[in-house]
């Protein structure tokens, strides 16, 4: 029987690449050996405002190896990859960015590692061409304060660029949390994972739809969803203040009652307020975000609507 090999590509506003990225996917695939694999590209639309949707629907109509998934708003990256594999029929499944960053030849390599046994190959990188040294600079600490902060390992630079079993996918599956991490949750299920290393490409057209903004949204969610540290940041941050409130008052009161010279001290007074007063609304915060993110898991809403799914009937019978 032929394997079959799911390729996840989340699209954001990639009218620019869509194109050659589906012919350098597809020119991959006609490398493989098809009387072993076959395969599927399923091309989730991310709220594009762009013509990618119809870029997209009209390779689905030329080309039966092609689906298409239209989110009904932008539900985000990582969202759009788990909608992905929420759907695909894989005996393994890619997940690749639809820019060309991740070149498309290294899923061959994925392949062979998987064919040796692999549950879950991630891809490496260790070249990074055409990012900005902020970008540069800022990924670097973010791997490492994370695999500090938090109990599972997450392998170091690596994005979301990987091969995954089906049975390692499958337990992936299973884990609806709203705000995901996937690299986290990846990582989190364990198995026998192994990596390919590669250059980092830039990309082939387009903008970044990783603003700011969206980066500090996946760094916080990477935190508070796989690590408790902040929250004993925040007691160990009380148990110090308490203290040097305690010593404070020890002071005062010798002052008070021994050495009877106690008329100064309105500069320490207005200063010990306002610090306490800032750590409390700083820990009131962190807890804030866990709270938040309890209500935000607790409604149990769908992770994203899909408006219209295609090219999905015609190898499966659906
Ligand atoms: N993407 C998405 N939804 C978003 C933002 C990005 O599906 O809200 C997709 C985007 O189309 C691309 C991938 O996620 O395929 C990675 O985005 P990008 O290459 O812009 O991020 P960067 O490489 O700059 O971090
Ligand atoms: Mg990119």
């Amino acid at each position: 029987m032929k394997k079959l090999i799911s390729i996840i590509v989340p699209c954001y506003n990639e009218q620019e690449v869509f194109a050659e990225t589906y012919k350098r996917l597809t020119d991959t695939f006609q490398a493989l050996d098809s009387s072993k694999y076959d395969y599927e590209i399923i091309f989730v639309n991310d709220g594009s405002k762009d013509t990618t949707l119809h870029l997209i629907n009209e390779k689905v109509k030329s080309d039966a190896h092609i689906r298409g998934i239209n989110f009904s708003r932008n539900f985000g990256h990582q969202i759009a990859i788990t909608a992905g594999l929420d759907n695909c029929k894989g005996d393994a499944a890619v997940v690749i960015d639809a820019d060309l960053q991740d070149p498309p030849h290294i899923i061959l390599e994925m392949i062979k590692k998987w064919e040796e046994g692999y549950d879950v190959i991630f891809g490496k990188r260790v070249e990074r061409a055409g990012e900005s040294a902020f970008k540069l600079l800022t990924a670097k600490l973010f791997y490492r304060f994370i695999n500090r902060l938090s109990d599972v390992d997450i392998p170091l630079d690596t994005g979301d660029f990987r091969l995954m079993d089906r049975n390692a996918l499958d337990q992936f599956l299973s884990m609806r949390e709203s705000y995901r991490f996937v690299r986290g949750m990846v990582a989190w299920i364990g198995f026998n994972q192994t990596f390919v290393e590669y250059d980092r490409e830039s990309r082939f057209a387009g903008t970044t739809k990783y603003p700011l903004k969206k980066m500090l949204r996946l760094a916080s969610d990477a935190i508070l969803s796989f690590s408790n540290t902040p929250l004993k940041v925040a007691t160990f941050v009380g148990f110090i203040t308490s203290f040097g409130a305690f010593v404070g008052i020890v002071y005062a009161l010798i002052m008070r009652i021994f050495i009877k010279d106690y008329v100064e001290g309105w500069t320490l007074l207005m200063i010990s307020i306002l610090l306490i007063g800032g750590i409390i609304l700083l820990v009131l915060g962190i807890i804030g975000e866990y709270v938040g993110r309890i209500y935000g898991e607790i409604k149990r809403r769908p992770l994203y609507i899909i408006k219209e799914k295609t090219g999905f009937k015609i190898n499966n019978n659906e």
